[in-house]
């Protein structure tokens, strides 16, 4: 199917694609306006003046107000997807519907977001990134802060439930990874799938390194869950995956590949840098991207610790903490395991 071809089903299906602005280096979010009962909006775009005045005028356009909406649904915890919706919720009396996981996070937001903020840094410390970074980017997050909200979820959603509108069906997947409360709406029927920032066409989603959503107080292996989630989502036999960010996808089969072949490609990467030399997170990151931009710095090191996790899990590298730094060493050369090469072996052959 061919992009024009998919931006007109995805009208004929009664969705209109808002695109707000952010304040991050992603640029717009995409915000789904469905036209259906109850009047459904899915994500919000960040917490400014301008945004709200985007969505405004955006609406209108088509023939629309924030007054209006009925149903807000929310794809994930990242600001850029949540901050309108207390005002939105406020000035509309809509339900506000998120993934289970995500209430308390949601309800708490602002005092989460400074334990986020905590355990980001001791993860980052731990990885030898230096402190004056580490502070640098903390007080970089609280200015990001105030661009979030805290609505309050009225509609809490379950994995596998269905979430019945007038005229469509759309089915909950909850897909962690990008983060903890990725959540996709499956409309099975028009094979359409929401797929917020589970995948976006243009870059690889990050799969960033969150504070569990449980309390539990291990490392959550943040790339594994990703593309554990992610061979889920290769098994649906979506047509349109609209993403929060850039243009539709036509097939995610082919970019999920693409991905785990890259994810694959970085993880070699990094065990010929250790068989060199054990070496800390940060020194690997360093190694890959060069001198980071201190805004970077979280995110890079959630990157060399994802792959770090795919070569530990295939027993190719092991942890060694050292005066309260972990550096990494290689072990053993055998293939990265199943989690990456499966989905390649029962890829349909042309
Ligand atoms: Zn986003």
């Amino acid at each position: 199917m061919t992009p024009e071809e998919a931006e007109r089903r995805t009208e004929e299906a009664g969705i209109r694609t808002l695109r707000l602005p952010t304040p991050f280096a992603i640029g717009r979010v995409n915000c789904y306006l469905i036209e259906d009962e109850p009047l459904t909006l899915i994500d919000t775009g960040a917490n400014s003046g301008k945004g709200l005045d985007e969505l405004e005028h955006q609406l209108a356009e088509h023939r629309h107000s924030i007054e209006n909406l009925e149903l807000l649904i929310l794809t994930h915890q990242h600001i850029d997807h949540i901050g309108l919706a207390e005002i939105i919720a406020s000035r509309s009396g809509a339900e506000v519907a998120a993934i289970d996981v995500a209430v308390e996070f949601l309800h708490n937001y602002g005092e989460d977001s400074e334990r986020d903020d905590q355990f980001a840094a001791s993860l980052m410390l731990g990885q030898g990134v230096p402190q004056d970074v580490v502070t640098a980017l903390q007080s970089v997050s609280r200015s990001f802060r105030a661009w979030g909200s805290r609505p309050k979820v009225t509609r809490p959603l379950r994995d596998g439930e269905m979430l019945e509108l007038g005229d469509r069906t759309l089915e909950v997947q909850h897909r962690p990874g990008h983060s903890p409360s990725d959540t996709l709406f499956w409309d099975a029927e028009r094979r359409i799938l929401f797929a917020a920032d589970h995948l976006i066409g243009h870059v690889t989603s990050n799969a960033l390194i969150t504070r569990p959503l449980d309390e539990s107080s291990e490392r959550p292996q943040a790339l594994v869950t990703y593309i554990e989630s992610m061979r889920r989502t290769r098994e649906l036999p979506a047509e349109i995956v609209l993403s929060g960010h850039g243009e539709v996808i036509t097939d995610h089969v082919a970019l999920i590949d693409e991905r785990f072949e890259r994810f694959r490609q970085r993880a070699e990467r990094i065990h010929e840098l250790l068989a060199d030399r054990p070496r800390s997170g940060y020194e690997l990151a360093q190694e890959l991207w060069g001198n980071i931009a201190v805004t970077q710095a979280f995110l890079t090191t959630s990157e060399v610790l994802g792959h770090l996790d795919l070569l530990i899990n295939a027993g190719r590298a092991r942890e060694v903490v050292e005066d309260g730094v972990t550096r990494f060493e290689a072990i053993g050369d055998g293939p990265l395991g199943d989690l990456l090469s499966a989905a390649s072996a029962d890829s349909p052959t042309p």
